[in-house]
């Protein structure tokens, strides 16, 4: 089976409400899509969000890089998926976002030809029902405690509280009161709860240092990103100093930086997205990695990605060695998804599929004509 063609089909989705962060609110969803096909007639799907300000890619910029990409593919076995982001990364450095949809679609591909399940490509199925984060991203008191009572009713048990927007008192009181009520909530029924935040790089050190010590002992599980991704030293500043465990996300784009923050202490765990390794392989290798350091890992989307990027993340999160700090997921907040029957998240977990490739089907009529046609006007 070889590689015939690779498609991207840029996309623009309508989010539910948009996801505030420091630096950044994803009010649509501006992703790059990914259709190869084989020369004995199958197809696969991927999909990468643009994001600007974590790794420099946008969609005109990922169509323009599937430009370099695609050609050393053409003709290629479409399984040596290993050579297939060897050649990639020949031809052209960094592009990460668009190397991993060009990898997530495939894989896609290579499992569906094979009638199996995307899992079965990564080794044995160690979970099959895992609960996913919810994000708590008003930035705003009430309206993020109302949200968390919300769905904690709804069955999620994993959560994630964007800070860095209010000051960094503000920022705790607000985390403080979010997370005791989830705690009390866990504790009244004698479930675990995972509660996080994530201040996406929005801190000075001075400020993650404020931050930290007004947090007091409210049971918060880890503290994702408080500075800049580059800043290793002021990461080890506020982890040395912080009583919650510190996570890098936009500091991790390869299997070096991981290692970089272990080195340092400046992480105790990491936050890993196919779009900044460059796909599901480096993300599947980076977890290995992170186990071997005794490092926790969280999988994650990036806020906006469709059921194609988020199915991708499913499969890989049912096989990985740990996944202490929880799944992300984003196709439920979109209000338009580019399959017929989106990913289902029920009672806030979510059920690995057992059909060939990602499980989905991806509504190729409705991409093309409706959600591609409305970008483009
Ligand atoms: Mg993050």
């Amino acid at each position: 089976m070889k590689i015939k063609a690779i498609e991207p089909i840029a996309v623009d989705l309508p989010m539910h409400k948009p996801v505030t962060m420091a630096g950044e609110t994803v009010a649509r969803a501006d992703n790059m899509l990914i259709r190869v096909a084989s020369d004995d007639g199958h197809v696969g799907w991927g999909e990468a969000a643009a994001a600007p300000t974590m790794t420099g890619e946008t969609v005109p910029g990922m169509i323009a890089a599937v430009r370099y990409l695609a050609p050393p593919l053409l003709g290629a076995p479409a399984d040596e998926l290993a050579a297939a982001s060897a050649a990639m990364n020949a031809v052209m450095y960094g592009n990460n976002a668009a190397k991993a949809a060009i990898e997530m679609a495939l894989h896609d591909l290579v499992a569906r030809a094979a009638g199996r399940p995307l899992y079965a490509l990564f080794g044995a199925k160690l979970r099959s029902r895992i609960p996913v984060l919810a994000v708590l991203g008003s930035g705003i008191d009430a309206d993020d405690l109302r949200e968390a009572q919300v769905r904690w009713a709804a069955g999620y048990r994993a959560f994630k509280i964007k800070v860095g927007l209010s000051g960094p008192e503000a920022d705790a009181a607000r985390t403080r009161a979010v997370c005791v009520l989830l705690k009390r909530q866990g504790e009244s029924s004698g479930e675990a709860c995972l509660v996080s935040v994530d201040a996406n790089q929005g801190f000075s050190v001075d400020e993650a240092l404020r931050y930290v010590s007004a947090l007091g002992n409210c049971g918060l599980d880890f503290f994702e990103q408080p500075v800049h991704a580059h800043d290793l030293d002021g990461m080890a500043r506020v982890a040395a100093a912080s009583p919650v465990p510190i996570g890098a996300d936009e500091g991790i784009h390869s299997l070096d930086d991981i290692e970089r923050h272990h080195a340092r202490r400046a992480a105790a765990g990491v936050s890993l997205k196919a779009i900044k390794l460059g796909g599901l392989r480096a993300m599947r290798d980076a977890c290995r990695l992170c186990d071997r350091l005794g490092m926790k890992v969280n999988l994650s989307c990036k806020t906006g990605e469709s059921s194609i990027a988020s199915a991708a993340a499913l499969h890989l999160a049912a096989t990985v060695p740990a996944l202490a700090w929880g799944l992300t997921l984003t196709n439920a907040g979109l209000a338009e998804d580019v399959t017929a029957e989106p990913l289902s998240i029920e009672g806030g977990h979510a059920v690995v599929p057992d059909r060939p490739g990602l499980g989905i089907e991806v509504d190729e009529r409705r991409v093309r004509h409706e959600v591609s046609a409305r970008r483009v006007a």
